[in-house]
C-alpha cells in the first residue's frame, strides 16, 4: 500500500489544472484528495469554472486563494501535503506557512508529468486536428513564397492563415530563416530579404482546441546546392531512422541516439547542439524531452517531435520536424504532408 495515496496534492501549474479539471481561466489551485477534489479560483472565473470543471468542487475566493484554503479547512493545517517543486513559488510557500505553520510541505518534482503525457484518442484527435490545420497554411505559405518578401512578412502571413483558419492562437511565434539565419536553431524572423538560391526555414505550429501543432518544413528557392542535398539528405535519413525505431518503452536517450548516430557517422555530429524532440499536448513543450541528457522511459500514446537538425554558420540550416504518436511497437506518424525538400523553381 502507498502511504503517500491519502496525501493532498497541490496542483499551481495552470496546464495541469486544465488537464486535471478542465479550467482554462489565468487564476486557481487544485487540491487533489482521494476523498474529493476542490478547485478555487477568484470572482473573476465564477461563471466559467461553473461551466468549465469537472470532477472538483469549485470555491470562489473573495479574499486570496490561500486565505480560502484556510478558511475553509481545504487543508488540515497539521498534515504533509505534496506541492510541485517546479511551479509552487516563493510567494505561494511564504503564504502557506504563514497560514498553515505545522503544515509539511512536501515538493514533488514533474507530478503530473507521465499521466499528462499518455494521450487519450480524444487529445490525439485534437493535436491531429491543430497539425491539420498547420499543413494547410504551410501550403499555402509555400505556394507564395518568393524572393523579395522579407522574414517578418513570410511570418505575418503565417499567424494570419492560422487565425483566419480558426487556430486560437500561434503555439510559438513562427520561425521564418531565410538563407544563413536557417544556421540558427532559434531564429528569430527578421528584416532579411529572400533572396534566389536561399533555404528557408519555417518552424510553427498553432492551438487548436487547447492542444498544440509543431512541424518544421525546409524550401529553398530555386536549385538548391550540391551541399544543402547532402545535408538534407542525412537530416532526412537521421529523422526517418528515428521515426522507425521510435516506440513506447525506450528510452529518451536511446531514440535521441538513433538520429544522431546518423548525423554523427555523416560528419556533422558537432553541428546538431539540440535535442532530438519533445513532448506535445496542451504546451507547446511538455515532458518528456527526447535528450541524450535524459533517460525517461517513453510511455504509451506519448505524442513528441522528431526534429533533428544541422547547422553550419554562416551558411545554412536544416531541420525537419514531424509529430509522432507512441505504441508498443512502433509510432504512428500524425504529421501528414511528406518531408522532402520543397524546391520552389521561380
Ligand atoms: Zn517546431
Ligand atoms: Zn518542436
Amino acid at each position: 500500500l502507498d502511504p503517500l495515496l491519502h496525501v493532498k496534492k497541490i496542483v499551481t501549474f495552470l496546464p495541469n489544472i486544465r488537464w486535471q479539471c478542465g479550467f482554462t481561466g489565468s487564476n486557481g489551485l487544485l487540491v487533489l484528495h482521494p476523498a474529493g477534489n476542490h478547485f478555487v479560483t477568484d470572482g473573476r472565473y465564477e461563471t466559467q469554472a461553473g461551466q468549465e470543471v469537472v470532477g472538483a468542487t469549485v470555491h470562489v475566493a473573495r479574499n486570496g486563494l490561500w486565505e480560502y484554503v484556510a478558511a475553509a479547512g481545504l487543508l488540515d493545517g497539521d498534515e504533509t501535503v505534496q506541492v510541485q517543486a517546479e511551479y509552487l513559488t516563493l510567494a505561494d510557500l511564504n503564504k502557506l506557512r504563514q497560514l498553515f505553520p505545522t503544515l509539511q510541505v512536501a515538493p514533488v518534482e514533474r507530478m503530473l508529468d507521465v499521466a499528462v503525457a499518455c494521450k487519450t484518442p480524444d487529445e490525439v484527435a485534437r493535436i491531429q486536428a491543430a497539425q491539420r490545420l498547420s499543413e494547410a497554411v504551410l501550403a499555402e505559405v509555400l505556394a507564395g513564397l518568393r524572393p523579395g518578401l522579407t522574414e517578418r512578412a513570410v511570418a505575418a502571413e503565417i499567424v494570419y492563415g492560422h487565425l483566419r483558419r480558426g487556430a486560437e492562437r500561434m503555439s510559438f511565434d513562427p520561425i521564418v530563416a531565410s538563407g544563413p539565419n536557417s544556421a540558427l536553431p532559434h531564429a528569430r524572423p527578421t528584416d532579411r530579404v529572400l533572396c534566389p538560391g536561399d533555404v528557408v526555414l519555417l518552424d510553427f505550429g498553432c492551438f487548436l482546441d487547447g492542444y498544440a501543432s509543431d512541424m518544421t518544413r525546409m524550401a529553398v528557392l530555386g536549385e538548391p546546392t550540391p551541399e544543402v542535398l547532402e545535408v538534407y539528405q542525412v537530416v532526412q535519413m537521421a529523422q526517418e531512422q528515428a521515426i522507425g525505431a521510435a516506440r513506447a518503452g525506450m528510452t529518451t536517450k536511446a531514440l535521441d541516439a538513433v538520429a544522431r548516430e546518423v548525423i554523427t557517422a555523416a560528419g556533422y555530429g558537432e553541428a546538431f547542439p539540440h535535442s532530438l524532440g519533445h513532448g506535445v499536448g496542451l504546451q507547446i513543450h511538455e515532458w518528456p524531452s527526447v535528450s541524450w541528457r535524459t533517460e525517461d522511459i517513453l510511455p504509451e500514446n506519448a505524442v513528441i517531435t522528431i526534429e533533428p537538425g544541422v547547422y553550419l554558420p554562416g551558411r545554412f540550416g536544416i531541420r525537419i520536424e514531424d509529430l509522432v504518436l507512441l505504441k508498443p511497437d512502433g509510432c504512428v506518424r500524425l504529421t501528414a504532408v511528406s518531408n522532402e525538400l520543397q524546391v520552389l523553381v521561380q
